[in-house]
């Protein structure tokens, strides 16, 4: 479902943004308009498709990336999103999911990790607590303790469904997973969320060791 601004009038926080997903170019502007033009121009230029939805398909990516109350976004996903976590919360949820790994230590393939982080960063549920300043200890600590790593370890933050820092459970097998994880909230997480389709689908966790 295509997201569209609640009310157009009010100018979103952070302004017009979009980055387009074959150049990766960043735009910015004061009105939609003015920025749907802007990446209109740029793909035409470099002799990419021009959809005929580029408006809404604009107004949808900055609604995924604004306080979904401001949005049409439907209230399951809204009360995930505006969660607002603290650092104790996470930090438990982290400890919850470092024990059960620890019982066997193992992590699935650096290949799967990057595809897994690689689907939390474009999820709207990567998102900072409320008291995220803080969780840089706590994601460094996850990094020395598994001794694992992706490029994309920066731009990791909260799964705020799951309340884990994401740098952890992108490493950790189906099993690990299943050992912490409630299936009653299974479903709460996007149906695009890698851990959703493991467990719905049983898809290979490429687990290496
Ligand atoms: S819901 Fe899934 S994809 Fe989204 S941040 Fe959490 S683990 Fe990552």
């Amino acid at each position: 479902m295509m997201l569209k601004f609640k009310d157009p009038r009010i100018t979103p926080p952070g302004g017009y943004i979009y980055q387009d997903p074959d150049t990766e170019q960043k735009f910015g502007a004061c009105y939609l308009k003015d920025l749907v033009e802007k990446v209109r121009v740029h793909r035409a230029s470099n002799e990419l498709e021009v959809p005929p939805n580029l408006p809404a398909i604009i107004e949808d990516y900055i609604c995924k990336r604004i306080p979904p109350s401001m949005t049409t976004e439907p209230a399951r996903e809204q009360d995930f999103r505006e969660r607002r976590l603290t650092l104790e919360t996470v930090r438990r949820g982290t400890q919850i999911a470092m024990k059960a790994w620890k019982r066997t230590g193992k992590t699935v393939s650096k290949k799967e990790a990057k595809r897994r982080a690689q689907v939390c960063l474009k999820c709207i549920f990567n998102t900072d607590s409320t008291a995220c300043a803080s969780c840089h200890g706590l994601k460094t600590g996850v990094r020395d303790t598994m001794g694992v790593k992706t490029d994309d370890d920066k731009a990791l933050k909260v799964c705020m469904v799951s309340a884990i820092m994401n740098v952890s459970h992108i490493h950790m097998t189906e099993k690990t997973l299943k050992a912490f994880t409630a299936p009653s909230i299974i479903d709460k997480h996007p149906e695009s969320c890698w851990k959703r389709i493991l467990f719905e689908e049983g898809v290979s966790d490429g687990t290496t060791n």
